[in-house]
């Protein structure tokens, strides 16, 4: 047994694996025994004791089991030299010092004895409030909005496949994005659990009842969108979804509540899994919660997730980005202003110049009298209408700037191309 355990290895399961082997009348080798705990080579107390407990709970199996276990291997001598350095998982520090752990494998039975045990509370999750739109190929932005519950409860003693899932609910339906890193995907079993697929499992008014009964689920899709339900009768009104890519894969779902409605801050029996398969059969299953592997009789073993309130706060950077293009507008709009000036005082001074032009012909010719008469009306019907415009300018000043605002950018830049030539 290949031992790369965390700190959400479940030593029940390494028994019940370790059992099994043994029940074939096989020797049973440990090989490469660690257990990863904390992130950055570092290490709270709390993770140092968790670590140990869990390093005393499987010496306990093992010594309960000497007679088939030939021999336990760790997988190095300490921390800094470790394969897997970053999450502190074996006996002696980085400066060789002795952990709590090594005092839990040395005495398992002192250690369990001693160790307090907290309470074992289910798990706690969020639902951000919202629709997603469900995109062919893509997934809606929305989804950036629900926090992430991480998909890393192993029901086995080894570890496969984890993903991450998301919530959001909305007047009507619970919305669930599952995604999921597999290294090989596989629907060739004939059974749905056996295929690599995603589970969701509903209790929608959180009775965390001991049997499946009104207003609890279980809900699943695998990899192709092939869903499947328990009872039959929730798939109505369900949707789904998948995007695949490679060996990752995305599950969306739409779930409809049948025995109550959705509303901030209840809060509902959830659980998520994603089964692992290869060869035409189950390898492994990865939750969200539940470490027993009851979800699907039982909705006492689900999580709790709570229906977080609409978001109503406009977000810090949304309103910077609006004041910023507010500004630009306003100084597009000053420049525009400063140039229409300066192309009316242009216009006048040309008719200024032309009218004295005509003074000196109409003093000159006398047979140029009726073209000099019509030129001057042509010019006069010019002076009335540059007088126009300035009224007009005047009038409309106040709708004026409002057009910098509807137009798109580029078209904005023509304008004002045109406007300077
Ligand atoms: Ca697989």
């Amino acid at each position: 047994m290949q031992g790369h355990y965390n700190l959400n290895t479940n030593p029940e399961n390494v028994r019940l694996s370790l059992e099994k082997f043994a029940s074939l009348g096989v020797e049973v080798g440990v090989t490469e025994l660690d257990i990863t705990a904390g992130s950055n080579s570092e290490q709270t107390e709390e993770e140092m004791q968790q670590q140990a407990y869990l390093y005393a709970r499987l010496f306990e199996i093992y010594k309960d089991n000497h007679e088939h276990v030939s021999r336990v291997t760790f997988w190095g001598l300490d921390d800094a030299t470790s394969w897997r350095s970053d999450q502190s998982p074996l006996l002696f520090d980085r400066n060789m010092q002795a952990k709590p752990a090594y005092y839990a494998v040395i005495d398992p039975e002192g250690f369990i004895e001693s160790f307090e045990v907290e309470e074992t509370e289910v798990r706690q999750g969020e639902a951000a409030y919202g629709t997603p739109v469900m995109l062919e190929g893509e997934i809606d932005e929305i989804w950036e909005t629900a926090p992430i519950l991480p998909i890393d409860r192993f029901q086995q003693a080894h570890n496969l496949t984890t993903g991450e899932a998301r919530v959001l609910w909305d007047d009507e339906y619970l919305y669930v994005l599952v995604e999921v890193n597999d290294s090989e995907l596989d629907k060739s079993a004939s059974a749905a659990h056996e295929q690599d697929s995603v589970e969701v499992f509903i209790d929608e008014q959180n009775t965390k009842a001991d049997g499946y009964g009104e207003g609890h689920g279980q809900y699943r899709v695998n990899f192709d969108n092939e869903a499947s339900f328990n009872p039959g009768s929730v798939g109505e009104g369900f949707e789904s979804r998948t995007i695949v890519d490679g060996t990752y894969y995305v599950v969306e779902m739409r779930i409809p509540f049948r025995t109550t409605t959705l509303e901030a801050g209840n809060k509902v029996g959830f659980d998520v899994q994603i089964n692992d398969a290869s060869n035409g059969s189950r390898d492994g299953v990865t939750i969200w919660n539940d470490f027993t592997g009851a979800g699907f009789q039982s909705p006492a073993v689900f999580g709790e997730l709570t229906l977080l309130q609409e978001e109503t706060e406009v977000p810090g950077d949304i309103i910077t980005d609006l004041e910023e293009q507010i500004r630009d507008l306003t100084e597009r709009l000053e420049d525009l202003e400063n140039l229409l000036a300066e192309e009316r005082t242009e216009l006048e001074q040309r008719i200024a110049d032309l009218r004295a032009e005509l003074a000196e012909l109409q003093a000159g010719e006398e047979e140029l009298l009726d073209l000099v008469a019509d030129l001057l009306a042509r010019l006069e019907a010019l002076e009335d209408r540059v007088t126009e415009l300035e009224e007009a300018e005047d009038v409309e000043d106040p709708e004026d700037s409002e057009d910098p605002v509807n137009g798109e950018d580029p078209a904005g830049e023509d304008a004002d191309g045109e406007n300077s030539q």
